[in-house]
């Protein structure tokens, strides 16, 4: 294992997103994803949480099975949406007992209550509350979200967003984007950031297309802006999976090289739990199964 943070400062890094799976044949297909993309010699992995603590005990035990069965470092999600300070603290210590170095601190979407229910008490609601509280009980490596095109919540307050942003990265290590298209929302981001002195590295993540609808559908609730041509381009083929992968490695490819151009500090691919995509991505930018491409890349 080892800490993000000092992976950051030599970097930079590439690494792989997964979620917990809900069915054995989810959970075979992540495995198999797991498999096929340990190869590739990732910086970290990370296993996102379910807002409430949907999934509470598996995003736990795959974090801990990579950690213990693999060559890779796994880095927890947790949300503090649906917990109380009480249940964030018994997650945060039983990690720190496991000698977990790296969480991704975030606030989490409020369950849906459009049945009614209340939803369960929450003593945090912002995500710079759980990095402080990650902060005071162990010495982890602690990761942010970020929104190159606003949070959707930030209702279009521009410098209200960054300054919060600011705020949160300052008192991070580090920080993951949500998934965008083209680079100029986030290199203005980055430039908003270091306006208010924040320099901590952004790791821009990357979501290759491979199923139209579900991308259309997660732009939307992460106010990520889809572009029209792309949309047409994948419309236009939308019955055809294998080409709609094609299209969706082509553009993610691009991004990624634009990315590395830029100077990027690291990539984090959503993988969906699916590797395919991932991997062809990896071989179009020459990278080797060590990184080797990547920091060749970036430090000539
Ligand atoms: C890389 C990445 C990984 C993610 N992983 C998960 C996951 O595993 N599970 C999951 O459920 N969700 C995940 N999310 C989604 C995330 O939880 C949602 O986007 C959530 O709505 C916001 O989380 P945050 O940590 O960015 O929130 P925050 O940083 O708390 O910001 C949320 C909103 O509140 C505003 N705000 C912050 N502080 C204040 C303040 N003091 N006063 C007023 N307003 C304030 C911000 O400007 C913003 O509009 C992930 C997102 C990203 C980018």
């Amino acid at each position: 294992m080892a800490r993000i943070a000092d992976l950051l400062a030599v970097g930079p890094t590439f690494s792989f997103e997964f979620f917990p799976p809900r069915t054995e044949e989810a959970e075979r297909a992540l495995e198999q994803a797991l498999a096929e993309l340990e190869p590739l010699r990732p910086s970290f992995v990370s296993v996102t949480y379910g807002a409430g603590g949907s999934t509470r005990e598996r995003t736990h035990d795959i974090v801990a099975r990579i950690n213990r069965d693999t060559s890779m470092t796994a880095m927890a999600h947790l949300t503090c949406a649906g917990h109380t300070r009480a249940e964030l603290t018994e997650i945060i210590t039983g990690y720190r007992a496991e000698g977990l170095e790296n969480i991704l601190a975030l606030a989490g979407d409020p369950p849906s209550t459009t049945t009614g229910e209340q939803p369960p008490p929450a003593d945090f609601r912002y995500a710079t509350e759980l990095v402080e509280l990650v902060r005071s009980l162990g010495h982890f490596c602690v990761g942010v979200a970020a929104h190159p095109e606003l949070h959707p919540r930030s209702a279009g307050d521009r410098a209200a967003d960054r300054d919060r942003l600011a705020a949160k990265l300052a008192a991070a290590d580090f920080a993951i984007t949500q998934f965008f298209f083209t680079t100029e929302p986030y290199l203005r981001m980055v430039e908003e950031l270091a306006d208010r002195d924040v320099t901590a590295p952004v790791i821009p993540g990357v979501m290759p297309v491979t199923n139209v609808s579900q991308v259309e559908r997660f732009a939307q609730l992460s106010g990520s802006a889809f572009p029209a041509e792309l949309a047409e381009r994948l419309h236009a083929v939308a019955d055809r999976p294998d080409d709609v992968r094609r299209i969706g490695v082509e553009v993610a490819t691009k991004l990624c090289q634009d990315l590395l151009d830029a100077g990027v500090p690291g990539l984090h691919f959503y993988t969906l739990n699916r590797s395919t995509a991932t991997r062809e991505i990896y071989a179009n930018l020459g990278l080797g199964a060590d990184g080797a491409g990547l920091s060749a890349r970036n430090h000539a």
